[in-house]
């Protein structure tokens, strides 16, 4: 039986979370260790990440997070903040170097997507995969330093041929699953690190003769997401690069609410959560979106569990909630029926 550590968090993260739950009880028998994290654990244990939450998810085969923060820890010196001191040190302690985020538009939501309907045709689907542990946010030397006019600030982008093999093979094996294609981000025409990047990848992709490998440059990128987004499977982009890209992916399916994330180590072990936070200014209303939380579940069953069919089915039961007209205020739209947390989190787990 898989064991799934469950970290509500705050905000709608305590309301979004027992839908997600929901869902997956009806597709098959997981055990649950529920553990406070973010500010909720600071208020009952004194940190953001609690000795016991950490045991909980080293004792799991997943962590189910769902998010943290809000106004009343926002005084907090920065290193002791929700954010900060939860979900990084997750990352590092579990190596969790893969960020996997889906950009994709359901059909009923075209709408509210800022590009014109000709250009999303039916519907968008990439997924972004992402280096989460490396490159020019973590590379030394980096500082302020000087005087004056000659004040200077650096930083230093670097990639090791290891971290690059690694999160290239996490997008091939991703694109086998998927339309079979890997666009690897670089610019590779000025900086030597992404000449190393674009070497590596070559390298990597001769393990996969069934994945079709595209090479393109970061700028052409951001433009040809919005231009030609179809062209797209499996992005595949350093730390920097990703970090951008994959949030010019999200703005273009138009609904924070409906998107999930994973973020995976070489044992597929992974932290699956919504990209979008703890939305105090709805928490405790019955407003927020759960589809987030739930395809995030969803994604914990394909990547860690290898439950691929469960894991389509929750995509299937998500849209065929939409089909039908359920709407949270958030994908509202007219003719649409409006439904609370807790009623989209039952109508989708009915659709299972
Ligand atoms: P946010 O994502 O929480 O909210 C942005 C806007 O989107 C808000 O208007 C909110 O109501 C709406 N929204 C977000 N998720 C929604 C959902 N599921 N359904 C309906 N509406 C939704 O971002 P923010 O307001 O900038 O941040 C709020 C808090 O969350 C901050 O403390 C921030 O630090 C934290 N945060 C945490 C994470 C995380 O836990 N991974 C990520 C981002 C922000």
């Amino acid at each position: 039986m898989h064991k799934v550590a469950v970290l509500p968090g705050d905000g709608i993260g305590q309301e979004i979370m027992p839908e997600a739950v929901k869902v997956l009880d009806k597709l098959g028998e997981f055990s649950y260790v529920y553990a406070d994290v973010g500010g909720a654990a600071i208020d009952k244990h004194g940190k953001a990440l609690p000795e016991e939450t950490l045991k909980a998810c080293r004792q799991s085969d997943a962590i189910l997070f769902g998010a943290v923060g809000g106004p009343k820890w926002e005084k907090l010196p920065p290193e002791q903040q929700p954010e900060r001191a939860a979900l990084l040190p997750l990352r590092k302690i579990f190596d969790l170097y893969a960020n996997l985020r889906p950009a994709k538009i359901f059909k009923p939501l075209a709408g509210a997507s800022p590009l014109k309907p000709e250009i999303i045709g039916e519907g968008i689907d990439i997924l972004i995969v992402r280096e989460l542990t490396s490159d020019v946010y973590f590379g030394q030397p980096k500082g302020i330093e000087g005087t004056g006019d000659n004040r200077r600030g650096f930083d230093m982008m670097q990639y090791t041929a290891r971290e690059v093999k690694r999160i290239a093979k996490t997008a091939f094996e991703a694109a086998l699953k998927r339309n079979k294609k890997v666009t690897s981000i670089d610019k590779a025409n000025v900086l030597h690190t992404m000449v190393l990047w674009r070497e590596t990848v070559a390298e990597v992709a001769k393990k996969y003769p069934q994945v079709e490998l595209n090479n393109m440059y970061v700028d052409n990128a951001s433009q040809q997401l919005v231009k030609w987004p179809h062209q797209f499977d499996v992005i595949l982009a350093g730390n920097m690069f990703g970090d951008i890209l994959s949030d010019e992916a999200a703005i273009i399916t138009g609904s924070l609410g409906m998107l999930p994330s994973a973020s995976l180590n070489e044992k597929n072990f992974g932290l699956y959560e919504p990209v979008h936070g703890s939305a105090p200014d709805i928490a405790g209303q019955k407003k927020a979106n759960p589809i987030a939380q739930i395809l995030s579940a969803g994604m914990m069953l394909k990547y860690s569990f290898g439950m691929q069919k469960e894991a389509q089915r929750v995509e299937d039961a998500v849209l065929k909630t939409l089909e039908d007209g359920y709407r949270t205020g958030d994908i509202m739209t007219e003719g649409c029926q409006k439904v609370n947390t807790q009623e989209m989190g039952d109508l989708i787990a009915e659709r299972i």
